[in-house]
């Protein structure tokens, strides 16, 4: 796959306050340098998507934790993908695990997918498995996890689902096994083991969307990817990036996992 290595920053609930969003921030602009030489997004809790677009907008995207299902008429509380777009979002988070924790089901997160096409916003498709048996079943579940949260999507709602002229993306996958978030290096996935469920999710991408296609989809980790194995996952696994928690709130250490990607 052509294009830069990408680097997701998930901040999910954090921080607590938008003084704290600030100091973080600050420490990223500090490395803006590295950020900007590989493809850099940040998905930052809403209250603070003025903040991130205009602190980190010269060296990251803004990216949104989900995607609104709400598109028209009166809700309270609702916010729309127009929203999104006015900040200049450029790609959503979907089917995360601790979403899919709260009942998002396979067919809201197709759903949703649909919606940031729409929008030309960038679905980042999460899908995992809580846990492995010897037997392989989680591959069938994984294989059925991705197929049904892309139910209904055909390749030519994300035409550009290549890195085209204009760098743009029309699709990508966060491989993040359950058992490995939110925990330490010692955790996540080993470099092989990664690299066997990276082709195991390309070829279900070629099964859904012929090989052509499938080979430009980006394929990312998460699950507890830290400066300490950021670089071996990256070199022997054959993903194009990462999908970063915890650790993408500490910019010091984010900025080394963006070294590694370099
Ligand atoms: C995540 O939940 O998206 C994630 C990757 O978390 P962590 O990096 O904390 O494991």
């Amino acid at each position: 796959m052509k294009g830069k290595p990408i680097l997701v920053a998930n901040w999910k609930n954090k921080p607590v306050s938008l003084e704290e969003a600030g100091d973080i921030l600050v420490g990223l602009k500090r490395k803006a340098q590295v950020f900007k030489k590989i493809k850099t997004f940040i998905a930052p809790p809403f209250v603070y998507f003025e903040s991130v677009s205009e602190k980190a907008g010269g060296f990251a995207r803004l990216a949104s934790q989900g995607m609104p299902l709400v598109l028209s008429g009166v809700h309270t509380g609702a916010i729309i993908p127009e929203m999104l777009q006015s900040f200049g979002v450029r790609m959503a988070i979907i089917g995360h695990s601790e979403e899919r924790e709260l009942g998002e089901t396979n067919e809201l997160i197709s759903q949703k997918v649909k919606v940031a096409l729409k929008y030309a916003i960038t679905p980042l498709v999460c899908i995992g498995e809580k846990e492995r048996d010897h037997e392989g079943e989680y591959l069938e579940f994984l294989r059925k996890e991705l197929k049904f949260s892309l139910e209904g999507i055909k390749r030519s709602h994300f035409a550009k689902a290549t890195w085209d002229k204009k760098d743009e993306i029309g699709l990508m996958v966060a491989y993040e096994p359950i058992w490995a978030i939110g925990k330490s290096a010692r955790n996540a996935m080993s470099p092989s083991d990664l690299a066997e469920m990276t082709v195991f999710i390309r070829r279900v991408l070629t099964d859904l969307f012929g090989r052509k296609t499938a080979e430009h989809i980006p394929i990312l980790y998460g699950g507890s990817v830290e400066p300490a194995n950021a670089r071996f996952l990256m070199k022997e696994s054959g993903v194009n990036g990462f999908l970063v928690g915890h650790v993408s709130l500490d910019a010091k250490k984010f900025a080394e996992i963006a070294k590694a990607l370099i």
